[in-house]
């Protein structure tokens, strides 16, 4: 493999002769955020990806996020460097349960989280991101409301509209679900002072014990404008680096050892280029399927 240098370089030229755009998820790893062109969570990307020029974009994340991507572009080349990066809570929707919880709950309207696969997509409402769930919820006049495929962020929803119901998917995110209440108060006797941030994918004990519940980019907004010095930080691991580099004279810690989605840490600056060199994985969704997915996706990111 060629040294690091020798890649970025590699990786710089073949971007331009491709008239490519970079996008990297904030749980890649640090060298992959260091080349991207723009970092940010799902929604920022999913922004990102509707009003990108390029012809090509390299989605440096996982395959829902590639495959909304495509959704949104259909004209442009998306490719996803790490074919085999999944995401495990994306998988337990598939569009046949969400057709029957339709049928069950005919006066419902069904959310998905954008951590689900096109076919799911095609099946809802709207979609969310855990940066916009509250204002999703918001915009829709239904009393009842199916959220899925992840039953921690539903639940974290349900607890801001106590006059509706819900209908929760028993799903969850492998990484988040791991964090134990025990884990939150170990932590907050070793730091006092310090405030604790987690992400709405956790389970809601562990919400309940928190300073913070955000998306990932809410969690980076909340430590630039916090006075606190000390931050103990309940989502992937992957967003440390930047906030140490951003916040030099600020102090943080990994809520648990735990936190490191595998399927995130499997694109390398090595697949980057091999992906930009070869024009591979290329992530593609037919049509009618992706007009029907694009409805929700649509809906949306007209709530912003
Ligand atoms: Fe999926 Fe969780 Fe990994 Fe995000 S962190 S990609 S939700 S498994």
């Amino acid at each position: 493999m060629p040294e690091v240098s020798k890649i970025h370089e590699n990786i710089a030229e073949w971007k331009i002769k491709r008239n490519a755009l970079i996008l990297a998820h904030s749980y890649q790893v640090e060298e992959v955020q260091e080349i991207a062109d723009f970092v940010g969570d799902s929604l920022a990307l999913s922004q990102k990806a509707a009003s990108a020029t390029q012809d090509v974009i390299v989605f440096c994340g996982v395959h829902f996020m590639a495959e909304s991507a495509a959704i949104l572009s259909p004209d442009k080349t998306i490719l996803l460097p790490a074919l085999d990066a999944g995401c495990p809570l994306a998988d337990f929707a598939t569009a046949q349960q969400v057709r029957d919880w339709r049928e069950k709950y005919p006066n419902a309207a069904a959310v998905a989280y954008i951590n689900s696969s096109a076919e799911v997509k095609a099946e809802v409402d709207i979609c969310c991101t855990s940066s916009n769930a509250l204002r999703v919820i918001e915009s829709l006049a239904n009393k009842e409301i199916i959220i899925l495929p992840d039953g921690n962020l539903g639940h974290y929803i349900a607890s801001h509209f106590p006059d509706r119901q819900f209908h929760l998917w028993p799903g969850h995110c492998i990484t988040h679900h791991r964090i134990e209440p025990n884990e939150v108060k170990v932590v907050r006797e070793r730091h006092p002072e310090a405030e604790i941030l987690v992400h709405p994918e956790c389970r809601p004990d562990v919400v309940a014990m928190a300073d913070f519940v955000g998306s990932t980019a809410q969690i980076l907004a909340r430590v630039k404008c916090s006075p606190s010095q000390t931050f103990i930080i309940g989502t992937e691991m992957g967003v440390i680096p930047g906030l140490r580099k951003n916040h030099p004279d600020k102090t943080f810690y990994l809520l648990s050892s735990g936190l490191v989605c595998p399927n995130m840490k499997r694109t390398t600056l090595d697949k980057v280029f091999t992906s930009l060199l070869s024009m591979e994985h290329r992530i593609t969704v037919p049509e009618p399927l992706r007009s029907r997915a694009r409805h929700s996706l649509d809906r949306m990111l007209q709530v912003g």
